[in-house]
């Protein structure tokens, strides 16, 4: 089936095409295209808490330290959750501070956009049924020379390869937060509030140490026997928690 030709948008030279979980597009990405690692500069990508830690793990850092060392904060334009991004060097082209001249440093734990792209995932969860709707775009770029390469693959299997399953997995837990905010507390947070959130999403190592020594109150269980995935999804229901409780106390 080939893809739908039509434009959404253009900004820059970029143009996205929706395009279905079984449709096919050709495109590679090696060491051996001219733009060769062109597209690790001049980000704009917000990493998620699963993002971080698959990062923070790879590069040997605690959580606090890979925040501190290599992101920024920033309040979500629409959400007002706080979000971070990687920290660029504007001495040095605006670069990841992973790509290197023979590419991706963290490649096995790059983040789901760099995995995803040249598609793009838009998610989003049904308030009455909770179900995630997904769709997907393919977008070109002019400087992108991964499509002049012969590897033909559906949306499904370049989902497949990249091992990007995981990834969404772990994102849309994030859209159930969203959605609670939206509909409890659709003001901007406070600053404190902002800062425990950021802590809990994102500073994993500290939220175990935060729980395990009393000053945040979880139901702890086995706290101890938790991996770090099931760490950051006791993180994700604990910061829905605390909207409800905020919530409830506006009322
Ligand atoms: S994490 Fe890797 S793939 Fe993503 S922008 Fe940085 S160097 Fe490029
Ligand atoms: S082919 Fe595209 S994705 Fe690969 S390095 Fe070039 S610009 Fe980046």
């Amino acid at each position: 089936m080939n893809v739908d030709l039509r434009l959404v948008d253009n900004p820059l030279g970029r143009i996205m095409k929706p395009i279905s979980l079984t449709q096919r597009f050709s495109f590679a990405c090696n060491s051996t295209v001219s733009c060769f690692n062109q597209c690790c500069r001049d980000l704009n990508q917000f990493l998620t808490p699963y993002d971080v830690f698959r990062l923070k793990r790879r590069v040997g850092l605690t959580s606090s330290q890979f925040l501190e060392s290599y992101t920024v904060r920033h309040q979500g334009p629409q959400t007002g959750f706080p979000v971070v991004t990687f920290k660029l060097n504007p001495a040095d082209s605006m670069r990841c501070p992973f790509v290197h001249a023979d590419g991706c440093g963290v490649y096995e734990d790059r983040p789901s956009s760099c995995r995803t792209y040249p598609l793009v995932r838009l998610a989003s969860r049904s308030r009455e049924t909770g179900k995630i709707s997904e769709s997907y775009f393919l977008i070109q770029e002019e400087h992108c020379q991964g499509f002049d390469e012969m590897q033909d693959q559906t949306v499904e299997e370049w989902i497949e390869n990249q091992g990007i399953d995981v990834y969404n997995r772990m994102n849309d837990l994030l859209l159930e937060l969203i959605s609670l905010k939206n509909r409890l507390l659709p003001d901007p947070f406070d600053g404190d509030t902002t800062q425990l959130i950021h802590a809990a999403l994102y500073d994993l190592d500290r939220f175990r140490s935060r729980i395990a020594s009393g000053e945040l109150s979880v139901s702890k269980g086995n706290i101890d026997e938790l991996d770090d995935v099931g760490l950051l999804k006791l993180s994700i229901r604990w910061v829905g928690d605390l909207m409800s409780e905020l919530s409830n106390q506006h009322l």
